[in-house]
Order: structure tokens, then C-alpha cells, then sequence
């Protein structure tokens, strides 16, 4: 019998159509000191308000519901190679709302609540998940030297980014190999990242009619770091889009091995556009 299910494709997460821009903000505090997004519905007059700092805010508007696991399942790579720049988290945070989870703040702005994410914990998120899909793409691509600039064996134990030694990482690996070692450290990050952004929820089941178990993300950020996740152990392959840049999950042996495009618009924009060019 079917028990628990890891839901993916219907998954949805919400942005604004107002869209998200940077201001500098003062978080609400609860009077643990914590601050919290329950604030943001539960105001007390005499809220406490911590330092003004950078965030990325959420600008009212209607909420579109998109499925980030279906839609998007190469999105990971759009936030770990984007541009880490205000610029680039805010024309992130329009097209697919706030990352969510830990990271989220009730603040005030101009005298009004919103929700809001710190600047620097956007760099963070984006920091974590471009070292992971790097070390990645070096395992995939058998690159023993770029490895090598990473990880390096002493007397005793293994030395990984100049610092971090992962407990049990050399564990089953011969002396001096440098991928065993790296796969684990790419495991740990994985599961360091993953542990408290995946939430195990009781749904009534559609056709029976009785609860069932799901496993699925607490947060966007949780989805991106699944969506590595699942990259990474199902050995899938991506490209970005030539004609909009959106990264397309390619499976090869397939018909799409050879897709230049995201979608049949792309596809016919860039007819289009080649087009233009040849009369032009
Ligand atoms: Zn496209």
C-alpha cells in the first residue's frame, strides 16, 4: 500500500504581480527578540523594531500561483548563476516571489507592513547554492584539477574549500582521491540545506477521500534546493534557452537531447528574429 508520496509537479508557490523591490526596512521583533511573519498579521501597537538593513519586499498586489516543480525544474540554476547584485534579486524576486522559509521578516516601510527577506541572506542563499552546483558540475565533468584546487588530503583528514573538514567525508575513500571525498561534501551541503526546508504534511487524498502523507518543500528555497537534489541523483543534464536564457532540463537518449528552446514561443520568436535579421 502507498503510505507517503514526494509530491513535486503540484507544488505551488505564490508571487506578487506587484512584484518585489529593495528598500531599507526595520524588521518587526516578537519579544523573544525573533522576528517572525505571524508579526505581520498579529501586529501589537507597541511592536519592537530591529536595525534598518537591506530588503528584498514584496509590493502588494494579487498573488499568481505558479508550480516552480514543473514549470521550472532547471530554476536552481537560474538563482545560483544570477547576477548578485540588488538588481538581480529583485527582477528574481518579481518573476518568482521571495525565497520563503527562515529567511522571511515581517518589516515596516514607509509606515506599513509588509514581507521582506534581508539582502544578505539572498547572497547567502545564492553563495550555497552556486558552490553546490559547481562542485557538481566538476564531479559531472570528471574535473580533476578544479577538484584538486578544492580539496586536499593532509596527514590526517581530508581539507575541502580551505576549511571544512565533513565529518565521516573520508570514510571508504582511498588515500589520496579526490571524488569520493567530493561527492560526500557535495552530499553534505545537500542535506545541510535540505534538513529544515522540507516539510512531511497529512492531505486528504483527492480520490479516496481518506489522509495521506506528502513530502514536499516548506519554501522556494526548499524547492530549489530539492530540485538539485534530484538533479544530482538522477544525473540530468540542463541548457539554457537560446533565445530567453530560461535553463531546460534536456534527458539524454531522448527526442529533446537536441531542444534548443523552452517553448514552442521561444522557438518562434527566434524564427522570427532571424528573420528580421536577414531582411533587415
Ligand atoms: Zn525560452
Amino acid at each position: 500500500m502507498k503510505s507517503a508520496e514526494v509530491i513535486y509537479d503540484a507544488w505551488v508557490w505564490r508571487r506578487s504581480c506587484g512584484g518585489a523591490r529593495l528598500v531599507t526596512a526595520r524588521p518587526l521583533l516578537t519579544s523573544q527578540g525573533l522576528t517572525s511573519r505571524i508579526m505581520a498579521h498579529f501586529r501589537h501597537p507597541a511592536t519592537p523594531l530591529g536595525d534598518a538593513e537591506d530588503f528584498i519586499i514584496e509590493m502588494p498586489g494579487e498573488k499568481i500561483e505558479y508550480r516552480p516543480l514543473h514549470e521550472d525544474t532547471g530554476l536552481f540554476h537560474a538563482l545560483a548563476t544570477m547576477e548578485r547584485s540588488p538588481d538581480g534579486c529583485v527582477a528574481f524576486a518579481s518573476r518568482y516571489g521571495l525565497l520563503g522559509g527562515e529567511i522571511t521578516r515581517a518589516v515596516r516601510w514607509n509606515g506599513q507592513d509588509a514581507l521582506g527577506e534581508p539582502l544578505r541572506l539572498w547572497y547567502r542563499q545564492v553563495n550555497a547554492l552556486w558552490i553546490a552546483l559547481d562542485l557538481w558540475m566538476q564531479l559531472s565533468e570528471d574535473n580533476q584539477e578544479a577538484l584538486r584546487r578544492r580539496i586536499e588530503w593532509k596527514t590526517e583528514a581530508v581539507v575541502m574549500n580551505g576549511i571544512e573538514v565533513i565529518p565521516g567525508a573520508i570514510e571508504g575513500c582511498d588515500r589520496g582521491d579526490i571524488t569520493g571525498p567530493a561527492w560526500r561534501y557535495l552530499r553534505h551541503m545537500l542535506d545541510k540545506e535540505l534538513q529544515h526546508r522540507m516539510a512531511v504534511r497529512a492531505v486528504i487524498d483527492g480520490s479516496s477521500g481518506r489522509p495521506t502523507v506528502h513530502l514536499e518543500p516548506s519554501s522556494l528555497a526548499g524547492a530549489l534546493w530539492l530540485q538539485l537534489a534530484l538533479a544530482v541523483a538522477e544525473d540530468k543534464n540542463y541548457r539554457a534557452c537560446a533565445f530567453c536564457g530560461r535553463w531546460i532540463e534536456i534527458t539524454p537518449g531522448l527526442a529533446n537531447v537536441n531542444r534548443k528552446y523552452c517553448s514552442d514561443a521561444c522557438r518562434m520568436r527566434a524564427y522570427r528574429s532571424r528573420l528580421k535579421a536577414k531582411k533587415g
